[in-house]
């Protein structure tokens, strides 16, 4: 195992200032799309949760009733957004995650949102309340496509001290966040105190990225808990470990995660949509969308007026994202679609070992060193230095060749944590994607 893990002795330089492209979708109202005729409503969240379906073909489902839950019994079911029938079971390819069984559903309609009921405060619920609500409610954690359970269980059981809502979204275009935080933002703190109360983490903050085309939306503090602000070059996000550590170690959760638990525990509500950035040089009615899980992303373009010349659409941002088609359905912690005119970014030509890669890299990687030895099967060589990888894409935004070098490098990554277990895959729990 590679000493340079051990010691934690990355340092991560920001590299580039990049112009943002927020304000454009921060300045509309979160728009609710009607629901798809036909949804692929995804069967689990990833490779690793072993859940079976309880629907079969020609079943008919109604809103929040269940078509998966767990083979032990114990952990998050996935619960259907609309009526309608199940026409097939089909595998989809889910960004980052692989290929898995999704429900096709030919709908009738979505959910009636109901009014808020009277709610306690988070204070009135016990840690057993909120864990079951959240189990149940089926939450998926945006960070990082983990079951947001699951997350404050290892956290509670590690002797961390803090949770911070992380709306540090420093790319291009991704504004689902803020968005969730500007509208929703005494939810988001009433369900930041509510994890916090699960997993006996006492210290809680928000923290954002901070621009002046945004900075007098966003509140200093929400329902009493305090907003830090990133500010400079790309990438931001990583300053968010250092405020946990200097606290005594902690977790970040997603804005949307949050608001969910809080809605999960006082409204008992399932998380059957997610909000998603839609935006590129492509969309003329860029915004944020409130989604059905399960739509596919060619119709939530459809109605966000994607032209036909988009070339390349990123699930997951416009750096850091990775190309789907389509008829990829809209998964739980989808929160931006980047349709774009860009040429198509899969490797055309090999490597050409022109070293940018390297040169951008904030943690002082050789990403293009990590991919040969990835092809050659030699995990074991470079495998400490992958986990130093923070996701943000910019060796893939650089390359002349187009290769998607930082994909290659979190295979790596996951492969390595999943095989040596070792401490800093709570860090990746944090930080990093499926
Ligand atoms: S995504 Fe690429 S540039 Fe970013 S930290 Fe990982 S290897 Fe370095
Ligand atoms: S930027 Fe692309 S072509 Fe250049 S060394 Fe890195 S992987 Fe190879």
């Amino acid at each position: 195992m590679c000493k340079r893990l051990k010691k934690d002795v990355f340092k991560i330089m920001p590299i580039i200032s990049l112009k943002q492209q927020k304000n454009d979708t921060l300045s509309k109202e979160i728009k609710a799309l009607p629901p798809p005729k036909t949804a692929y409503v995804p069967l689990c969240s990833s490779r690793r949760e072993n859940l079976v379906a309880t629907v079969s073909v020609g079943d008919t489902v109604t809103p929040f009733v269940t078509l998966s839950q767990p083979e032990s019994g114990k952990g998050s079911p996935v619960n259907s957004p609309f009526f309608g029938k199940v026409i097939s079971i089909k595998k989809f390819v889910i960004p980052a995650v692989g290929k898995l069984p999704c429900a096709e559903i030919e709908v009738k309609n979505t959910a009636e949102q109901h009014p808020d009921r009277e709610t306690a405060k988070p204070e009135d619920f016990s840690k057993e309340e909120i864990m079951d609500a959240c189990m149940r409610a089926g939450i998926v954690d945006e960070l990082d496509g983990r079951r947001l359970w699951e997350k404050l269980a290892e956290a509670s059981r590690s002797g961390l001290a803090a949770v911070a809502v992380d709306a540090v979204e420093d790319d291009l275009y991704s504004s689902a966040g803020l968005c969730v935080l500007m509208n929703y933002g005494g939810e988001v703190a009433k369900g930041l105190i509510l994890a916090g109360i699960a997993a006996n983490l006492a210290e809680r903050f928000i923290a954002v990225y901070s621009d002046k085309s945004w900075d007098e939306k966003i509140n200093e503090s929400y329902g009493g808990l305090p907003v830090r602000r990133f500010e400079g070059k790309y990438p931001q996000n990583h300053k968010l470990r250092k405020d946990l550590d200097a606290k005594g170690g902690g977790i970040a959760i997603g804005p949307q995660a949050a608001r969910a638990l809080y809605r999960a525990v006082t409204q008992n509500e399932m998380q059957t949509h997610t909000i998603v950035t839609v935006a590129g040089d492509c969309v003329l009615r860029s915004g944020n969308y409130l989604v059905p899980v399960g739509m596919p992303v060619g119709e939530l373009l459809y109605h966000a007026g994607a032209s036909e010349q988009a070339q390349l659409i990123l699930a997951g941002g416009y750096i850091r994202g990775i190309p789907v088609t389509q008829d990829t359905p809209v998964y739980q912690g989808l929160t931006a679609v980047i349709a774009v005119r860009e040429a198509d970014k899969k490797a055309s030509v090999p490597c050409i070992g022109c070293g940018s890669c390297a040169s951008v890299c904030p943690v002082g990687l050789m990403p293009n060193y990590i991919l040969e030895q990835l092809a050659g099967g030699h995990y074991s060589m470079v495998g400490g230095d992958a986990i130093g990888c923070i996701g943000c894409g910019l060796c893939t935004l650089v390359c002349p060749s187009k290769i998607y070098v930082s994909a290659g490098v979190a295979k790596v990554k996951k492969e390595i944590l999943e095989l040596n277990k070792f401490h800093m895959e709570e860090r990746s729990d944090v930080y990093g994607k499926r």
